[in-house]
């Protein structure tokens, strides 16, 4: 094929890296600016260092993981999926390893490693990379791409554009938005931000003395007043300004909407999910009965970990030196209640820039689905999280920069 075309791509995180490659096998030519001194920042704290890259699970199952408008990614993931990802790498040297919950890692544990065959794959592929690049502004003439301006006044022309500069969370690694800036003055429409897989703080100040404690297979559920927001089973970790940990920010995008509505959230925490109220309250009964003059703190301690039982035990109102044979049914009960459903209030979210994804970005009705192309602007593109889709965790947020990336480099090099 002619290397016939020009393609601009901003933004060297996965979606531009995947973008440019792609392009590249297509034997355009190709230019990706990338604002700091390397690639794929915020790639290399992904997964904890480790790189959950994608997940195994089926497409539809994958659909489901985002947060809303998951079905606008179809077309991307029929052209390139966590098959075809997982298969990249290999065939590149880097075989991968599926986890827990189908989660996909490369086998080295490193997200360097990742990085590391998307920046040969982008020499191979003859991509031309610009580091520290400045960019003005984007120029269309007539409602189609001309290029564009850098900070001194240099006009790089090209026929294509790929926007592919992330969202506005982790802006340390260089994802601030600039992106959307772009968009808009094109004329696109960004939608609004909030933090999507992101912290919770509690309104309870008791739970700086749980911190870093983790609970493993606990049932969450969200409540507004009585009405159930979002619930889950999973691992929760408990940090000194509130909640954490994979279960609670999977749900943590339902939550913070609710509270953008200036709703009251709490948290029910079921500390015994295996077992009903009536069962739970029938082995406190059996212990009880078989240790009478033991007191209910160390009784405890065999439902639950040690850092929790005072803290459960003030809350409860239980003086932690009562023998069990002193306590009442009613009493006793309450336990049971507080096992079952242990409360905290909500009382915000970190901020958008502690959130590991930004919902909200570029309009999806303005992007045709099926190649990533503006429907405002000939020959300018997106990918990755500047759109407007964003999932749980798990590997689907980056699966969803690469399949956006792979599909606007295509897209920008066949049309
Ligand atoms: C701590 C953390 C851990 C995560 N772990 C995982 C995980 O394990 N699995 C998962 O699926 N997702 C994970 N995510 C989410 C995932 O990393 C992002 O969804 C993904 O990186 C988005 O890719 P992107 O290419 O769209 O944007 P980014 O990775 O943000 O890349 C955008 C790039 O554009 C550049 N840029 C911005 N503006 C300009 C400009 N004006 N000019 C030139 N360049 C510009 C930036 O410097 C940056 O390099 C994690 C996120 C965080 C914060």
């Amino acid at each position: 094929m002619e290397q016939n075309k020009k393609i601009i791509i901003i933004g060297g995180g996965p979606a531009g890296m995947m973008a440019a490659i792609r392009a590249g096998q297509l034997h355009q030519q190709v230019v990706l600016l990338e604002k700091n001194a390397g690639l794929g920042r915020k790639l290399l704290l992904s997964g904890k260092g480790r790189c959950n890259l994608t997940n195994a699970c089926s497409l539809d199952e994958f659909l489901g993981h985002f947060s809303k408008n998951g079905q606008f990614l179809r077309d991307a993931f029929k052209k390139f999926f966590n098959q075809d990802l997982m298969n990249f790498f290999e065939e590149r040297g880097l075989p991968v390893k599926v986890e827990r919950q189908m989660r996909v890692f490369p086998v080295s544990d490193r997200s360097a490693s990742i990085l590391d065959v998307l920046e040969k794959e982008l020499i191979k592929n003859n991509v031309e990379i610009i580091f520290k690049a400045k960019i003005k502004s984007l120029s269309a003439v007539d409602n189609k791409v001309k290029g564009l301006y850098l900070a001194d006044g240099q006009f790089l022309p090209a026929d294509k554009i790929i926007l592919a500069t992330g969202g506005v969370s982790f802006s340390l690694t260089g994802s601030t938005g600039d992106g959307f800036e772009f968009s808009r003055k094109l004329g696109h429409t960004v939608t609004a931000f909030s933090p999507g897989l992101v912290p919770l703080k509690t309104a309870d100040k008791f739970v700086k003395n749980l911190e870093g404690l983790t609970l493993k297979n606990v049932l969450i559920r969200f409540c507004d007043g009585k009405r159930e927001i979002v619930s889950d089973v999973g691992e929760l970790l408990f940090t000194f300004f509130g909640i954490s940990g994979p279960l609670v920010l999977a749900l943590s995008g339902k939550v913070v909407n609710w509270l953008k509505e200036n709703k009251k959230v709490h948290v029910e925490i079921d500390l015994k999910p295996g077992l009903s109220e009536e069962q739970l309250n029938n082995r406190l009964l059996r212990e009880f009965s078989s240790n009478p003059r033991k007191n209910i703190k160390n009784v405890l301690k065999g439902f639950l970990p040690l850092r929790m039982v005072d803290v459960f035990l003030e809350i409860a109102k239980i003086n932690p030196e009562i023998r069990v044979n002193q306590i009442s049914r009613q009493a006793r009960e309450g336990i049971t209640n507080h096992l079952k459903a242990f409360r905290l209030d909500i009382a915000g979210s970190l901020p958008i820039e502690e959130a590991m994804v930004t919902q909200g970005g570029v309009f999806l009705k303005e992007i045709d689905p099926r190649t990533m192309e503006s429907r405002k602007i000939d020959g300018l593109y997106f990918a990755g999280e500047m759109i407007d889709v964003d999932a749980d965790t798990g590997g689907f947020n980056l699966q969803a920069a690469f399949s956006t990336g792979y599909l606007a480099g295509e897209s920008a090099a066949l049309s």
